[in-house]
């Protein structure tokens, strides 16, 4: 049986935090590997700016390229309208031979929201969640949240704590805005790319 990562997020723009998340999830749950599914069109982002899907897509390729348990999908990027989660599964399921677990590995803040998701039952049926968080998160009151999560749909959560977290892409767009170095916070492949293509100005 093959045990899959599917790593969803914006990554506007993808940093160590995110890349230190999916190795240590990878080497905790014995995946096989990791895909990285860069968000195409977030229905929650509606009412934010967010940085063009190419740019998200190519800036996530450049990060993972020397993991080779990494691999980057354009699935939500390529499909028109919003990119729901349920979606995705749905289609990478077809994809997979059937005795395939997949583990959807996002941030601690998303899953919370997961009831708000569209098919949150069904999804939840599909795949097992990861959440990560950040230091400094309420786990407290993370937990209990999960707790009523998992009592509602029986299925389990689980929570992974990453220091490296610390460094996320609201505080690297800021700093890029106001001209502050973003070094070390993220592949210098990427830091170049932002540079050259003038993003978050
Ligand atoms: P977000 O709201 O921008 O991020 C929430 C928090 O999680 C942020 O602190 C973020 O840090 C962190 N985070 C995001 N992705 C992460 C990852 N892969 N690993 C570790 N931390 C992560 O969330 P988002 O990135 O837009 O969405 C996360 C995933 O949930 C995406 O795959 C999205 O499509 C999915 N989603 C689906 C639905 C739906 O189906 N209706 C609704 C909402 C979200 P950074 O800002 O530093 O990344």
């Amino acid at each position: 049986m093959s045990k899959i990562g599917i790593m969803g997020g914006t990554f506007d723009p993808i940093h160590y935090g995110h890349l230190v998340t999916a190795e240590g999830v990878r080497a905790e749950f014995n995946l096989d590997y990791v895909m990285f599914v860069p968000a195409g069109n977030p229905p929650h982002k509606k009412r934010y700016k967010i940085t063009d899907p190419q740019h998200r897509y190519l800036m996530t390729v450049l990060a993972t390229v020397t993991n080779p348990f990494f691999e980057v999908s354009r699935i939500e990027i390529e499909r028109q309208g919003f990119s729901y989660t349920v979606d995705t599964i749905k289609e990478l399921e077809k994809r997979f031979p059937t005795d395939t677990e997949l583990y959807f590995i996002t941030g601690a803040d998303a899953v919370l929201e997961i009831l708000t998701w569209k098919e949150v039952d069904r999804l939840l049926a599909m795949c097992k969640f990861v959440a990560a968080t950040r230091p400094g998160y309420e786990i407290p009151e993370l937990n209990k949240k999960i707790a009523e999560i998992e009592k509602t749909y029986s299925q389990k959560i689980f929570l992974v704590e990453v220091p490296a977290m610390a460094i996320s892409s609201t505080d690297i767009r800021r700093r890029v805005s106001e001209g502050r170095p973003i070094k070390y916070l993220l592949p210098e492949s990427v830091e170049y790319y932002i540079l050259k293509n003038n993003l978050y100005k």
